[in-house]
């Protein structure tokens, strides 16, 4: 009977569990898992959940009955501490040692912390737990102080608003989402923000920040100073790869994998947002923080692991809703300097087109425009040309225009 064990019990854990059941039905699978909850998802958890829309028990992909029908063995609250590569065994925080045939690291990300935002009162977005502390304090009126202006502040900072609070996002950079997203939709999502009373703050860190036992928390900004009942801190992730590390696989900002999620061990594979993996015709290396990694490379992992050949090539993408509003970046935008805008950027609906230096469409960026992401992901999978109707519908825009 083949052993399979799986370290991480996020959407990439879980998947791959369910998977490799599905494609070996009499092996023996263990999933192991730090947090105590059942396995969960967490987009959510920066937007539905933090407005109350949903309940932690519908985050939750699987019960335990689940688990126990399906024979996948789930140890919640279990760290696995190391990885012995030549017995092919495992061990947890509890000093028990698990023997495997193929090992999957599954293992996420963790928030990145500031050090002068250690104090207790600082709320760092990634679990269930701390989406909960955060909700009971989004009360009208409340003020909340979000440093850093990604996906994770500003949806927070949407959500807070929704909940008629104050809120103030301070980022360092000189404006919001300038990671990997060209200035004109950086400052039609500022826009956005700013139509809805939420303070924008860029190119300032915090002077100086005065943490109170129980009352407000005040940060103190160059030009004034802003008092706060919560402070999230949204600054990015570290992915998870001691574990792999220690055991002297190939980390660089992510476990290293191929195109078959296979380590340079060939019974350890990666899947999910701590994969560092081939991506596009070049097979760039990338970490991606999105959902559709953690959902998608288990099947080719678990495919993998039971013999199979399959490659892991799907076109990067990922969303964010910020007031009910919906943006979605589809393949390579970081690197373009033209686009092609259908409709406006002022407008409630836009698409951008992100163009290589031969004019050829290489990826998009999509506001309220998913029927546009589903032609341009079929574009760019068969490589064909844009259609003659979107490119005469289009005006051609530099990325580093604000395009008012
Ligand atoms: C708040 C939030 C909102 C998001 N919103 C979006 C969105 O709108 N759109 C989008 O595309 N993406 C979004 N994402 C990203 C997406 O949800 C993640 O990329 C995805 O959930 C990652 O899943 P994963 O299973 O790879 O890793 P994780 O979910 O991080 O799961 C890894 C698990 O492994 C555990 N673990 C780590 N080391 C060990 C160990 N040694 N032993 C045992 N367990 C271990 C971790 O504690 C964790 O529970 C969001 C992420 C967050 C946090």
């Amino acid at each position: 009977m083949k052993r399979y064990a799986i370290v991480g019990s996020g959407l990439a854990g879980h998947r791959a569990a369910i998977s490799l059941r599905n494609l070996a039905p009499s092996s023996s699978i263990h999933m192991f898992g730090d947090e105590s909850h059942l396995p969960y998802d967490r987009p959510p958890l920066t937007k539905d959940f933090l407005l109350g829309k949903v309940e932690q028990a519908q985050l939750t992909f699987s019960d335990v009955q689940t688990y126990d029908t399906l024979n996948i063995h789930y140890h919640h609250a279990t760290r696995i501490v190391a990885i012995d590569r030549h017995q092919r065994s495992i061990t947890t925080d509890r000093n028990e040692v698990y023997e495997y045939d193929k090992l999957l690291l599954a293992t996420g990300s963790r928030p990145r912390r500031l050090p002068e935002m250690e104090d207790a009162r600082a709320i760092y977005l990634r679990t269930v737990d701390d989406a909960a502390r955060l909700r009971s304090v989004l009360e009208p009126g409340r003020s909340i102080g979000i440093i850093g202006a990604g996906f994770v502040g500003l949806e927070v900072a949407a959500a807070a608003r929704d909940r008629g609070c104050a809120v103030c996002v301070i980022e360092a950079a000189p404006s919001v989402l300038s990671r990997g997203l060209p200035p004109l939709v950086s400052n039609a999502i500022q826009r956005l923000h700013l139509s809805r009373g939420v303070e924008i703050v860029c190119g300032q860190t915090a002077k100086a920040i005065e943490w109170t036992r129980r009352g407000p928390i005040n940060i103190e900004l160059s030009h004034r100073s802003f008092s706060a009942d919560a402070v999230v801190v949204g600054v990015g992730v570290i992915p998870n790869t001691e574990l792999a590390a220690a055991a002297g696989l190939e980390v660089d900002n992510g476990i290293v994998v191929d195109c078959h999620l296979q380590t340079a061990d060939p019974s350890i594979f990666a899947a999910g947002e701590v994969t560092k993996h081939p991506v596009g015709k070049g097979g760039a290396l990338l970490r991606l923080e999105s959902w559709n990694v953690a959902h998608k490379q288990p099947l080719v992992a678990a495919a993998c692991m039971t013999g199979h050949d399959l490659v892991y090539d799907e076109i990067p993408w990922l969303w964010s809703d910020q007031f009910g509003q919906n943006l979605q970046i589809l393949g390579d935008v970081a690197d373009s300097q033209d686009f092609l805008l259908r409709g406006h950027l002022d407008s409630e609906q836009w698409t951008l087109i992100a163009l290589n230096s031969a004019t050829e469409p290489t990826g998009a960026i999509a506001f309220n425009s998913g029927r546009d992401i589903s032609m341009m992901r079929r574009i760019l999978k068969s490589g064909g040309n844009l259609p003659l109707d979107v490119i005469s519908s289009s005006r051609p825009v530099s990325a580093m225009v604000p395009v008012c």
